[in-house]
C-alpha cells in the first residue's frame, strides 16, 4: 500500500522544483496563468502526478509546455520519469468535484507524456490517436482578407476603423475597451472586428485572440451545460487576450448565455484584455438584453458604421479591383458606385458578377456589359422592410386607416393591431425602440418593449397569432 501523505510530499517537493526550472524559462505571466494552478498530487517512483483545472488546460499545457515540464522532469526526477494528470471538473454537487472524464490514457512516443483520471474504475473509451503532444491550437477563426489593408476608410465608418486601428497598435493602452461598432447588414462590421484580430496577431504573435460568432457562442454554450462543462467552457474565453463576439445582438432573450458572458467580460476586462463586440445596433436598442450588460457595453467606444457615401464606395470597389488585380475602366467603377448605394456587401457581389460575367464570356468590362448586370442586379436585392410598409399590411388586415392607429385610445380593435405592428416593426427592421414607439402614436421604448412582449405573449396563447 503506499504511503498516501508521504507520496503527495514528495511531489510537492519535487514539482516545486520542476517549477524553478519552469519559471526560468517562461514569462511570468505565462508562469502565473498556467503553472501557479498545477497541482502536484502523488509522486510513486518516477511518476508524478499533477492536478490540473479543467481539459482545456490539460490541453493547452500538453501544446505549449510539455517539452519544457518534460525537461524540467528529466532534470529533477530522471529520464525515466512520467506524467500523468488528474482533470478537475467542477460538478454541481460541491462533494464531487473531481473528474468524472473517461479513463484517458496515452501510449506515447514521448515516454514522459502519460495521462490518466482518477476514476480507474472507468472505461477506456478514447484513447488518444495522436500520442503525445495533441496538437490543439486556438484556432482564431479569423480571415486573412478581413485586413485593415483591405478596408477602405470613409465618413461612414472613420470613427470605428481608427478605433479599431489604435486597440490593433497599442493593444491594452487604449480606452476603447470594449469596442462597440454597430450598423445595418453588410456595412463591413464583421471585416473590421476581424481586422483588429489580424493586426494583432501580425503585431503580438503571442496573443491569443478569438474571434467568434454570437450565435455560435450560444451553442458553445448550450453545448457546455449540456455536457455539465461550464467551467471548461467560461476559462476558454478566459485565458484570450482579445475576445471579439459578432453579432451580439444573437444574444437577445438568451439570458444564462448573457450571465455566462457577462462574467467572461468582466474578468477579462479587468485583466485588461480587449474585448471587441459588434452588433448591428447601438447598445440601447438591444431588447431584452440585461442592463448590467448593456451598461458595459457602454464603457468603452461606440462606434457606429453607415452607409458608405460615393466617393467611399468608389473607394472601397478600388481596394476590391487591386486585390483581384484586373483592370476595370474608371468609368465602369463609377458607374457601380453610382448605381448601388445600399451596402458594401452589394457592391462586391455586383463588381463580382461583372468580373465573373467577363471572364467566362471573354467580354471586355464595358459601361453597357456593367449596365445589363447592376439592372439585374439591383433587381434581385430584397427590398428593406420599413415601418411604413408594416403599418400598411397591418392596416389593410384589420380595416384601419394609418391615421386610426394614433389616436390616443385603449380600444383594443386599436391598441393591438398597433402593438403588432411594433412587433413586427422591431423583428424585421433595424429601426430603434424610440424611432418605433415615435411612428406609432408617439409612444416611448417601454411601451413599445410591453408590445412586444404582449405579442410574443399572445403567440403562446392563441392560436391565431401563431403563424407569425
Ligand atoms: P457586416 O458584418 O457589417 O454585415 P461585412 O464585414 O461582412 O459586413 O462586410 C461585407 C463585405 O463588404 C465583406 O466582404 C467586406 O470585406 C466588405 N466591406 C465592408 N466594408 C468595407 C470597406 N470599408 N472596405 C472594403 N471592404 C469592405
Ligand atoms: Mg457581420
Amino acid at each position: 500500500m503506499v504511503d498516501v501523505k508521504h507520496s503527495k510530499m514528495q511531489a510537492e517537493v519535487v514539482w516545486t522544483r520542476c517549477l524553478g526550472f519552469i519559471k526560468e524559462n517562461v514569462s511570468e505571466k505565462n508562469y502565473e496563468t498556467w503553472f501557479t494552478a498545477i497541482k502536484p498530487m502523488e509522486l510513486n517512483d518516477s511518476k508524478l502526478l499533477i492536478q490540473v483545472p479543467s481539459m482545456f488546460f490539460y490541453e493547452y499545457i500538453e501544446e505549449h509546455y510539455i517539452d519544457l515540464i518534460k525537461k524540467a522532469m528529466e532534470l529533477i526526477i530522471g529520464k525515466n520519469a512520467v506524467l500523468n494528470y488528474l482533470i478537475e471538473v467542477e460538478n454541481s454537487s460541491k462533494e464531487n468535484n473531481k473528474i468524472k472524464l473517461p479513463n484517458i490514457s496515452v501510449n506515447t512516443k514521448n515516454p514522459a507524456v502519460n495521462v490518466t483520471s482518477n476514476t480507474h474504475h472507468s472505461k477506456s473509451i478514447n484513447p488518444f490517436v495522436i500520442p503525445g503532444i495533441k496538437k490543439i491550437q486556438i484556432d482564431s477563426h479569423l480571415n486573412p482578407n478581413y485586413s485593415f489593408d483591405n478596408f477602405a476608410e470613409g465618413e461612414c465608418n472613420r470613427l470605428a476603423r481608427n478605433a479599431a486601428y489604435a486597440i490593433a497598435e497599442r493593444l491594452g493602452q487604449t480606452a476603447f475597451n470594449p469596442l462597440f461598432t454597430y450598423g445595418g447588414v453588410g456595412l463591413g462590421k464583421t471585416h473590421l472586428a476581424q481586422a483588429i484580430g489580424i493586426e494583432v496577431k501580425k503585431r503580438y504573435p503571442d496573443k491569443i485572440v478569438l474571434y467568434v460568432q454570437a450565435d455560435r457562442f450560444i451553442s458553445q454554450y448550450t453545448e457546455a451545460v449540456r455536457e455539465n462543462r461550464q467551467n471548461d467552457f467560461v476559462h476558454f474565453y478566459q485565458v484570450v487576450d482579445v475576445l471579439i463576439i459578432d453579432d451580439i445582438q444573437f444574444l437577445s432573450g438568451k439570458e444564462k448565455t448573457q450571465e455566462t458572458f457577462f462574467h467572461i467580460f468582466n474578468h477579462l476586462h479587468q485583466l485588461q484584455k480587449q474585448l471587441v463586440i459588434t452588433s448591428d445596433r447601438a447598445p440601447v436598442d438591444l431588447p431584452d438584453m440585461m442592463e448590467r450588460l448593456i451598461s458595459r457595453f457602454k464603457w468603452g467606444l461606440q462606434a457606429d458604421i453607415t452607409p458608405p457615401d460615393y466617393e467611399t464606395r468608389k473607394k472601397i470597389l478600388q481596394k476590391k479591383i487591386e486585390i483581384e488585380g484586373i483592370a476595370i475602366p474608371d468609368e465602369v467603377v463609377s458607374y457601380i458606385a453610382q448605381s448601388i448605394t445600399t451596402s458594401v456587401r452589394e457592391l462586391e457581389g455586383a463588381l463580382i458578377s461583372i468580373m465573373a460575367q467577363s471572364s467566362i464570356n471573354k467580354k471586355e468590362i464595358t459601361v453597357e456589359l456593367a449596365k445589363q448586370i447592376v439592372d439585374k442586379f439591383a433587381r434581385n436585392i430584397n427590398r428593406e422592410i420599413t415601418i411604413d410598409m408594416i403599418q400598411k399590411i397591418v392596416c389593410e388586415y384589420f380595416n384601419l386607416k394609418p391615421e386610426e392607429l394614433k389616436a390616443k385610445t385603449r380600444r383594443r380593435e386599436i391598441v393591438q393591431p398597433r402593438q403588432i405592428i411594433m412587433y413586427f416593426a422591431k423583428k424585421y427592421t433595424k429601426s430603434s425602440l424610440q424611432a418605433i414607439g415615435a411612428m406609432c402614436g408617439g409612444k416611448d421604448h417601454s411601451t413599445v418593449l410591453h408590445a412586444c412582449r404582449n405579442v410574443e405573449d399572445l403567440k403562446q396563447t392563441d392560436k391565431r397569432f401563431r403563424i407569425y
